[in-house]
Formats: structure tokens, sequence, C-alpha cells
């Protein structure tokens, strides 16, 4: 079993290029933030990004607030220019943890021609299954400003929608990894690294 796990195991050192697929509130970002420390590349949310431009007004914020409050998507050509430019910064030369992008079949494209372009591609998309009365709790105990449960349903709601589809698409690649996110935080990030196969 460990000889198994260790000659599938793709060696740190080269990094890795994940993504993490996930309902809002199924954990994603907590499991994107443990394994960066874990494997020691940066994790990168799409989320957290843009509520930092919103906060420092920058002209991204300023042009993606009203979106981020109605909990609808951004549009496909402003994220894929954010992320092509965080991922060619220099400490995601090596790998990353992509957290919230991509989320439409669009982004996922734009995604596969930014890694091509530098010659690289994705290692695995780690799903986070959790189910769905679960989510909405999770949601309404961490309440940010975007957080009414108006905007959390609709979320959820543009999640299944849009965002659904890429399961298929990875699938598809060879890529897909599910994880069962309805349990503790440690024991996803245990289920999860034993699904990469790199050593907890
Ligand atoms: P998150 O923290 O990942 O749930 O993202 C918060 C909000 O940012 C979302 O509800 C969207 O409005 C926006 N957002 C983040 N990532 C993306 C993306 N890849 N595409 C479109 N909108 C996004």
């Amino acid at each position: 079993m460990a000889a198994a796990a260790s000659s599938k195991a793709k060696p740190v050192s080269d990094g890795l290029r994940l993504v993490m697929l996930g309902a809002p509130g199924s954990g994603k970002g907590t499991q994107a933030a443990a394994l960066a420390g874990r494997i020691g590349v940066p994790a990168v949310s799409t989320g957290e990004m843009l509520r930092g431009a919103v906060a420092a007004a920058t002209p991204l914020g300023r042009g993606v607030e009203r979106t981020l409050a109605e909990g609808a998507l951004v549009d496909d050509a402003t994220m894929s220019e954010v992320v092509r430019v965080r991922l060619g910064e220099e400490d995601a030369a090596s790998g990353f943890i992509l957290d919230g992008f991509p989320r439409t079949l669009p982004q996922a494209a734009a995604l596969e021609t930014i890694l091509g372009a530098a010659a690289t591609r994705l290692d695995a998309v780690l799903q986070v299954e959790v189910p769905e009365h679960e989510l909405v709790r999770r949601a309404l105990a961490r309440r940010r400003a975007d957080d009414r449960e108006e905007v959390i349903r609709r979320r959820l709601g543009v999640y299944r929608k849009q965002t659904e589809p890429l399961i298929g698409y990875y699938r598809e690649r060879g890529l897909l990894r599910e994880v069962d996110g309805y349990q503790s935080v440690e024991a996803v990030t245990a289920a999860i690294l034993s699904q990469l196969a790199v050593e907890a």
C-alpha cells in the first residue's frame, strides 16, 4: 500500500498545479490554504483577490463590487485576465492551488490556454463534496457582507448551473479527484493528501 502510494507520488519539488472545485461553503478555501502550507505552493483565491480589490477601490474592485454583492459571477474575460496575471507571478512558477477559478467552462478553457502558454498543465482537480443542507448551514454561520441567505441561495444556484459542468469536463480529462468534505477540516486535508499521494 505504502509502496503503491509512493510509486504514484509526484515529487513535491516539481510543484503541484491544482484546482479546488466545490460549492460555496464546501470548505475548499480552507483546504486550499491548508494544502498550500503543506505542499509549499501559493493558494490563489479569486474571491479573496476580488474582495481585496473592492476594499482597495481599485478600478477592478469598482467594476466588480455590485456583481459580488449580488452573488453573480464576474465575466469570464475579466476573471481569466486576473488569473493569467496572478499565475505569471514568481511564487506561482512551480505550482499553485486555485480556489474559485475556473467557475465556468470558458474559464476552464482559458486556464488551459494560460497553462499551455507556459508549457505546463494541471496535475489534478479536487472536488470537495458537501450536502446542500450543510452548505447552507455553514454559509449562514460564517456570514460576510455578501452572505445574506438570499445571496447564499443564489450563489448555490449559480454554482449548480455554471460550475458543476466542470466536474464532467475534468472527469473526461482524467483529472478529477473526489473528496468527502462532510468531515472535520483535518480529515478532509488528510483525504486530499492521500488522493494526491503526497506524504502527509
Ligand atoms: P468566492 O470567495 O470564491 O466564493 O468568490 C466570491 C465572489 O467573487 C463570487 O460570488 C463571484 O461574484 C466572484 N468570483 C470569484 N471567483 C470568480 C470566478 N472565477 N468567476 C466569476 N466570479 C468569481
